[in-house]
Order: structure tokens, then C-alpha cells, then sequence
């Protein structure tokens, strides 16, 4: 637990399941004051509400499109409106779907580059101004993946998307850490949700999803959690601009693995 996040408002885009729903409920056991954003889900967004408050947080849930700038101005507005004040942003909403990429139409590209990189941009320059504006020093995490590195056939518009955010999230980090606004990306490998449910409970994807990983497992969305609530800390006063992968090893090229090349 961190201290000093008690009582600090955080905004969590696409908050109403799988890895957005383990942040908001990592901030609400830090007791801190959150938005949780939700597009369609908003049964989903009212049970992390209640799971927050149910552990000393305070949480809204908030309907916003965060590919839209209207979506992410609507975002800051219920949190000023209802907390007074914003310490952390999380860029976490995101949607993949392969496709073979001679087959990707022009649409299905867009939907993704429009919610996973142009949203991570409408949300970190809104919280940039925010933060200017009020001479603080704010963090701003952004959910990338291990395919900021590794390529994906299949999913090139998901893999160009997390490039893009990669690059972003260096680019702006060096951009304005002269102010102390920290802006920070977190990788995850293969978590557990609603994202590739389907292909985990497939007991032979799963074994091959896991023979690519060193520690042989899959990861749980509280242990993506753990690395954005230390992110949003002050532990991580001196750090700016990483990508902190949480793979199990999956980007230590685990085809070497036993001396083998
Ligand atoms: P998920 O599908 O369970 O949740 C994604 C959330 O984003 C949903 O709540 C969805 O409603 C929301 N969303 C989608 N479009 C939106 C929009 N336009 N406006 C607002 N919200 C929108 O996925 P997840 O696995 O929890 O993924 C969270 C993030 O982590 C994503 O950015 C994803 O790319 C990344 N990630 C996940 C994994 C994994 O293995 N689960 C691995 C690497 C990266």
C-alpha cells in the first residue's frame, strides 16, 4: 500500500472489466477517489464502483467514448465535478480482432488505431493540460502490451497501435518531464480477461500461449494492477518515459530458453 495515494483521484478508461476493473480496484484499496470510465458495459463499471467503495475508496462510473474528444472531456469534467481534483490518469481502454491483414478493411484498422492510440493520445494530452494548468505533477500510465516489441501476425493494427504508444509514451515523457509530469507505459503479456477469454479456456491455445512464456503461467489482472498502482506512487518519483512489462518473461525470447539456438 501507498500512502500517499490515499485520497487521490485517478481516471480509469475502459474500467468496467478485465484489466481496467483490477486498477480501479487496486486504487480503491489504496483509498483513493476514482472514475471509472465504461463505453457500453455499465453493469460492469457499477460493480467496480462497489467494489472500490467496499474497500475505502470512493469511485463514479462515467459512459465515455475515449476515441472522441468530447468522450475524454466529459471524463475530466465528472471528476473535477465530483473530486475536485485529478493526480492519476489511466489510458487503459483498448479492443483487438484479428484478421489476416490482405483482409482488414479500412474500418476494422480504424476502430482499433482510434480507440488504442488515438485515445491514449486524447487522454494523456487532457491530462497534461489539466495538470499545466494546476502546476502539478501528475502520472500517466498508459496500457500498452508486449506488442510494443513483438510482432503479431494477425493483428497488425493491434501490434501498430502498440508501437504507436510506445513511441507516444517516450516521446511525451521526455516532453514534459521538465515539469515533473511523469508518463509511464505498462506491457502486459497474456493476462487473464474477457479480452481472450475464449482462447484460454481452449485448453490446447492455452498450452501454447503458455509454453511461450518462462514462467509458464498466465498472468492475473491484479498483477497488472500492482505495477500501475506503483507507477501512480511516488515510488516511482524517478522514473519516466519505461514500458514495464508484465509478461512472465515473454519478451526475454523464450524460444533460447534451456540453451537452445
Ligand atoms: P478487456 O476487453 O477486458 O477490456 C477493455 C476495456 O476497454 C473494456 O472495458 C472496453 O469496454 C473498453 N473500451 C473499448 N473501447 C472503448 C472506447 N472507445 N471507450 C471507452 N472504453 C472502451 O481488455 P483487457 O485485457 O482488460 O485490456 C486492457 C488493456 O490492456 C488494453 O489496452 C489491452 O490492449 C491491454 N493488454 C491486455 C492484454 C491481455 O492479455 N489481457 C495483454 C496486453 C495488453
Amino acid at each position: 500500500m501507498y500512502k500517499e495515494l490515499e485520497q487521490k483521484v485517478a481516471v480509469v478508461t475502459g474500467g468496467s472489466k478485465g484489466i481496467g476493473t483490477a486498477i480501479s480496484q487496486r486504487f480503491g484499496e489504496e483509498k483513493m477517489k476514482v472514475v471509472v470510465n465504461y463505453h457500453s458495459d455499465e453493469e460492469g463499471a457499477q460493480e467496480a464502483v462497489k467494489a472500490i467503495e467496499e474497500a475505502g475508496g470512493q469511485a463514479i462510473a462515467v459512459e465515455a467514448d475515449v476515441s472522441t474528444e468530447e468522450g475524454i472531456q466529459t471524463l475530466i469534467d465528472k471528476a473535477i465535478e465530483s473530486f475536485g481534483q485529478l493526480d492519476v490518469w489511466v489510458n487503459n481502454a483498448g479492443m483487438e480482432n484479428q484478421k489476416s491483414t490482405h483482409e482488414l478493411s479500412l474500418e476494422d484498422w480504424e476502430k482499433v488505431i482510434n480507440v488504442n492510440l488515438t485515445g491514449v493520445f486524447l487522454g494523456t494530452k487532457a491530462a497534461i493540460n489539466y495538470f499545466k494548468e494546476h502546476d502539478q505533477q501528475g502520472s500517466i500510465i498508459n496500457l500498452s502490451s508486449v506488442h510494443e516489441q513483438i510482432p503479431w501476425p494477425t493483428y497488425a493494427h493491434y501490434a501498430a497501435s502498440k508501437g504507436g504508444v510506445k513511441l507516444f509514451t517516450q516521446t511525451v515523457a521526455m516532453e514534459y518531464a521538465p515539469q515533473g509530469i511523469r508518463i509511464n507505459s505498462i506491457g502486459p503479456g497474456a493476462i487473464r480477461t474477457p479480452i481472450n477469454a475464449e482462447k484460454f479456456d481452449d485448453p490446447k491455445q492455452k498450452e501454447i500461449v503458455e509454453s511461450m512464456i518462462p514462467m509458464a503461467r498466465i498472468g492475473k489482472p491484479s498483477e497488472v494492477a500492482a505495477a500501475a498502482a506503483w507507477l501512480a506512487s511516488d515510488e516511482s518519483s524517478y522514473v519516466t518515459g519505461i514500458t514495464l512489462f508484465v509478461d512472465g518473461g515473454m519478451t526475454l525470447y523464450p524460444s533460447f530458453q534451456g540453451g537452445k539456438g
